[in-house]
């Protein structure tokens, strides 16, 4: 049994590549390079020495003194909130885009949802002064107006999607609309795990960085590389795919996966995928995701515009399918109140989807010489607002 990616392109009975032929071109160009370019020693080299030089890793493990006090055991931070751009997205937006200059395009388009995702790939579009085009759901263009202006500044076209809920979904759509229409000189940069074989395989492995360096820092913290729990949450889930990467195939490492609950599982207001999820597919792959008896995809809901994604990338519905990871939802209650915990106790404020990771402390009982690992995915500034809102601050 392994827990990481066939020949194939499959995670168990999950991924794949179920794309219309007119897109065929464009990913099997892709499937047929990727490895062998991420293989090149100077493409190793700009990626690391990027990552030191731009983003600032490696991230920090911090130990977390007065969390670990409270919850009687021992608690490490994995500090992606650190990073240039504040969360863990930069990493897999650097990867793809020295991936698309060695495929020789010059054109970048990419989807985002809450904007997060947009302006990782506006960022490196700049720095490599690569012409950027992001989709993004008319409603939330008007939600996220912050991310907006930031990826203007940045120097890109952001394009309105404006069918279907005007969300996620419908700009991932014409995102795929346009690479379809683009097929010779465009990249298309997806924001996670998600998506037609090699994507999930591609960005697993440009975020898997997180966990690579997790194993040096436990050594020299703790003296073995390996943690007993690493916790991370889950949207679409790059995040947690990058820290449970190295750990995959070692099951005395417990790996617990968050997702988030919304209102709760059962209030038809939540994006508990692999709860509610059932077989189907989503943008190009075979996965869990949340939709009706006759196959419509469900509006998915989280107060979490990182976690809101009806769908879960194949690598962690084959993680649960196994039972290799535990799967535990998190309502928006319970997030929002580890959010707060976790800034008074340590001084740092999470994003809200970090937050429901936090929340897992009050629902699990770890042992107090337990090392504990939460991947602290972002930094909560983008969500001030929300917070405020929430606790009438
Ligand atoms: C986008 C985002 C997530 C969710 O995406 P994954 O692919 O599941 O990691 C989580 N945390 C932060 C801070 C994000 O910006």
């Amino acid at each position: 049994m392994t827990y990481n990616i066939t020949d194939k392109g499959y995670y168990g009975e999950f991924g794949g590549a179920y794309i219309p032929e007119m897109l065929y071109p464009n990913v099997e160009e892709l499937r047929q390079n990727y490895l062998k370019i991420m293989a090149e020693p100077s493409f190793k080299e700009e990626f690391d020495q990027l990552l030191k030089d731009y983003v600032g890793r490696p991230s920090p493990l911090y130990l977390a003194k007065r969390l670990s006090e409270k919850y009687n055991t021992k608690i490490y931070l994995k500090r992606e909130d650190l990073n240039h751009t504040g969360a863990h997205k930069i990493n897999n937006t650097i990867g793809q885009i020295l991936m698309a200059q060695r495929l020789g395009k010059k054109r970048i388009i990419a989807e985002t949802g809450a904007g997060q995702h947009g302006v990782a790939t506006a960022t490196v579009c700049a720095l490599m002064g690569l012409e950027c085009i992001v989709y993004m759901g008319e409603i939330d263009i008007a939600r996220q107006a912050p991310n907006v202006a930031r990826m203007k500044m940045l120097g890109a076209t952001v394009v309105p999607a404006l069918s279907g809920s005007r969300t996620l979904k419908d700009a991932t759509n014409e995102a795929i609309r346009d690479w379809i229409n683009n097929p010779v000189n465009t990249h298309y940069i997806i924001g996670s795990v998600v998506g037609p074989h090699p994507y999930p395989d591609m960005v697993a492995r440009f975020q898997a960085v997180v966990s690579e360096e997790m194993q040096w820092q436990l050594q020299e913290k703790e003296g073995k590389t390996t943690p007993d729990y690493v916790i991370a949450c889950v949207g679409g889930g790059s995040n947690a795919a990058g820290a449970f990467y190295h750990y995959l195939e070692n099951t005395d490492v417990k790996l617990i996966a968050v997702e988030a609950a919304g209102k709760g599982i059962h209030t038809g207001e939540s994006a508990a995928t692999s709860a509610l999820g059932k077989e189907g597919i989503i943008h190009g792959s075979k996965t869990l995701l949340m939709q009706t008896d006759d196959g419509q995809i469900t509006e998915p809901y989280s107060i979490s515009a990182g976690l809101d994604y009806p769908g879960v990338g194949p690598m962690h519905a084959h993680l649960y399918k196994t039972g290799r990871a535990e799967f535990i939802s998190i309502t928006d209650d319970q997030a929002m109140n580890a959010g707060l915990e976790l800034s008074k106790l340590e001084g740092i404020i999470p994003a809200i989807e970090s937050s429901h990771a936090f929340a897992i402390l009050k629902e699990k009982n770890f042992k107090k010489d337990d090392v504990v690992v939460i991947n602290l995915s972002g930094r909560g500034d983008k969500d001030l607002q929300n917070y405020i809102d929430y606790f009438k601050l």
